[in-house]
């Protein structure tokens, strides 16, 4: 069996990606080995069968002892860890699920959906660094594949809602903080107060040095951040790049045609899951049930919700899709502004297939496990 050293299993991907591989077995195929960067000698018990001791995420010799290196740690980790591996001559493979790698000629964004024939030509190749695309990149390819394959896409414009999940477990925490003190600020509210006093008392707590923003530095529960990551000199943020650069080299990795894709990335309030809203410029006319019917049928993780107000309500939302494999997508119709521009919505899990699974799935290719 091959030895599998796994980094970051208790953040919001690692955890994700534990509960995915017991679900799915994936333990009973590898010799699974857990590092920590802060607990290294602790004691878990993450696999059913015994108790496992927390090896030291910095200590090279532990690390290249292993077959398969699995990073959800985080770009910085990878940054101060991989070099250094490759320098002593180690040769494993390195699976990682930040952006870190990602555009790095020696590495493969693994979407195997999408491009299973270009990871098995690498591996035949001998490429050895392996990374899960940006969450919205990966839903956002899933959930328009219907129109991909038939090369049916001249450009695409996402507006995305990104949940607090997606900057991460501390993140997540501060939101549901941010929610619980917003509640409280209305704590000694007389039951009869109008409207326009409970609204002034959670202003108040939102603008107050109280309120609790050390990580977003601003106000999430009720209210959304419009800039997501760093700045770049070209006034995108580093979330926006990323959505044309990995949409393209994943898609030119497996032979099809690159399409320019930007937009506005924005930080929700919702706990779990991306949603987007997608204008998809086509590059011919093509009728409108045919379009439906190429989106359904693409793959096997599409949930196709039909263009009406109850099934969008029902099934288009974080709410519907959280902890699913799942992307929905909806809301398909022509727009009126322009010739050939289609209206898309989908949500998606972005711990799961925009992040947990492909990863998952490239440790299973890697250890010859069926998908
Ligand atoms: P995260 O939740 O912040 O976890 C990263 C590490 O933080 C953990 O492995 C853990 O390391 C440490 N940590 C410190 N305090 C913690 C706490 N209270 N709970 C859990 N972990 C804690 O980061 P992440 O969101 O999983 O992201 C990991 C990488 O995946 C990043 O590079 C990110 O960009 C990428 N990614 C994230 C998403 C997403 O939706 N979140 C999607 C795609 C890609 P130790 O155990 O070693 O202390």
């Amino acid at each position: 069996m091959l030895k599998v050293g796994i980094i970051g299993w208790r953040g919001m991907v690692g955890s994700v990606l534990i509960q995915r591989m017991h679900e799915e077995n994936d333990f009973e195929s590898i010799d699974a080995h857990f590092f920590s960067t802060s607990q290294s000698g602790g004691k878990v018990r993450i696999l059913n069968s015994q108790e496992s001791t927390l090896l030291d995420a910095f200590d090279a010799d532990e690390l290249t002892k292993m077959d398969i290196l699995l990073s959800c740690q985080g770009g910085d980790y990878t940054k101060r860890i991989l070099h250094s591996l490759r320098e002593k001559n180690w040769s494993g493979h390195w699976v990682d699920a930040a952006s870190t790698l990602r555009m790095n000629s020696d590495a493969m964004i693994v979407l195997d959906p999408i491009n299973k024939e270009a990871i098995d030509t690498a591996i035949a190749r001998g490429n050895k660094n392996w990374v899960g695309g940006n969450c919205t990149v990966s839903l956002m390819l899933l959930a328009i594949h219907g129109l991909i394959k038939k090369d049916l896409v001249e450009w695409v414009s996402s507006m995305t809602y990104q949940a607090a999940s997606g900057a991460g477990a501390q993140n997540m925490k501060e939101l549901l903080i941010q929610m619980g003190e917003l509640s409280g600020s209305l704590n000694n509210i007389k039951p009869d107060s109008s409207i326009l006093d409970l609204d002034k008392e959670v202003q108040l707590m939102m603008k107050s040095e109280r309120f609790t923003k050390k990580l977003f530095t601003a106000p999430l529960a009720g209210s959304l951040i419009p800039w997501i990551d760093e700045e770049l000199e070209n006034g995108q943020s580093r979330e926006e790049w990323k959505g044309g650069v990995e949409t393209n080299k994943i898609l030119k990795s497996n032979g099809y045609k690159a399409f320019n894709v930007d937009g506005l990335c924005v930080r929700i309030g919702a706990m779990r899951s991306h949603s987007q809203a997608l204008t998809i410029k086509l590059n011919k006319d093509f009728p409108i049930k045919e379009i439906e019917e190429l989106i359904a049928s693409a793959n096997p993780w599409v949930h196709f919700v039909p263009n009406n107000k109850e099934k969008s309500i029902k099934n288009l939302s974080p709410a519907a899709v959280s902890g699913k494999l799942s992307i929905s997508v909806g809301r398909v119709r022509k727009l009126n502004v322009g010739e050939n521009l289609l209206s898309v919505f989908t949500v998606g899990d972005q711990l799961l297939w925009g992040a947990a699974e492909p990863v998952r799935r490239m440790l299973n290719i890697l250890t010859n496990k069926k998908l």
